[in-house]
């Protein structure tokens, strides 16, 4: 089916009487390029996909002829017979309708996947991007590879490098998790209806061991959480809203890791606060 066909679409949408939800993010991808690039992103056919938010089935209908077995997950129930309809002819696609975010990642890759590899690749609803990338990682190890495309605001800070407005929380926790290389860049016009931003298509790839070594990591991760939750103070002051130790403590340990002692937070890499970390509990 021409499913990037804006009339093809609209007589879909019709026929069910439905429309584009925007609280779902529903933005449909309509330019067959865009979609056949995503789609050939994951790379090696061998493996299964898991796809969230398949929509009406646009990138899932390029998805299924290029992998073994494609698994998307729909929020929406109400697209349960256009997808019943645009996706018929592949018995490889299964669509399983429920909120990705709740759904038990590993139990749905033992049941559906005997084991196999599997990537995700999917056009992320924007509305919930960031707390989605945090989901998948958590989940990285059952992942070769997670595509996604998301925000270019988004994209920039998941590869920030310290020191700039971009820099945050995110970068450290995506960096810890995984290698992230941004792939390319697809304009609103792409897009039914188009959203207000550019996108960014990355590909994530979870690291087989932490690339830091931290004999702590929630402690790390506090840390983190506290230098950008006051990203403006220095990083004695930041820390110093989450520990009952004194600020000299914090100081000197802060100094025996070769920063200064009213240095910020944000200008600190993971080694940095991995080091930190491994000198300072909370
Ligand atoms: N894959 C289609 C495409 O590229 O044209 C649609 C992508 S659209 C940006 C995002 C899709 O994710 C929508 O179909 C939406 O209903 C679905 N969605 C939103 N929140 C979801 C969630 N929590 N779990 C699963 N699907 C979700």
């Amino acid at each position: 089916m021409a499913l990037t066909d804006l009339s093809e679409i609209r007589m879909i949408m019709e026929r069910h009487g439905i429309a584009p939800q925007k609280k779902f993010g529903q933005n449909f991808l309509v330019v067959p390029s865009v979609v056949a690039r995503i789609a050939d992103t994951p790379g090696d056919s061998s493996i299964g996909i898991i796809e969230i938010g398949p929509g009406i089935g646009t990138l899932t209908e390029q998805l299924a002829p290029r992998y073994r077995k494609v698994v998307a997950l729909e929020i929406d129930t109400g697209l349960e017979p256009v997808l019943a309809d645009t996706l018929h002819a592949f018995d490889n696609v299964k669509v399983v309708f429920g909120d990705a975010m709740k759904t038990n990642l590993r139990e749905l890759v033992a049941s559906e996947f005997d084991g196999g590899r599997v990537a995700v690749c999917a056009n992320l609803p924007y509305y919930i991007t960031s707390p989605m990338i945090l989901f998948l990682l958590e989940n990285g190890s059952l992942f070769d590879s997670i595509t996604v495309m998301i925000q270019k605001e988004v994209a920039d800070r998941l590869c920030a490098a310290p020191g700039t407005a971009e820099y945050g929380a995110i970068t450290l926790a995506v960096q810890y998790a995984c290698t992230v290389e941004k792939c390319f860049s697809v304009s609103p016009g792409s897009f039914f209806p188009p959203p207000k931003v550019t996108s960014t298509v990355i590909k994530m790839t979870p690291h087989e061991k932490p690339p830091v070594s931290v004999l702590d990591k929630d402690n790390m991760f506090r840390m983190i959480r506290a230098a950008f939750d006051f990203r403006r103070k220095t990083l004695v002051n930041a820390l110093s809203t989450c520990t009952p130790k004194s600020k000299e403590e914090i100081t000197s340990a802060i100094v025996s890791c070769g920063f200064s002692a009213d240095v910020r937070g944000e200008r600190l890499s993971l080694a940095d606060f991995a080091a930190l970390s491994n000198v300072f509990t909370l």
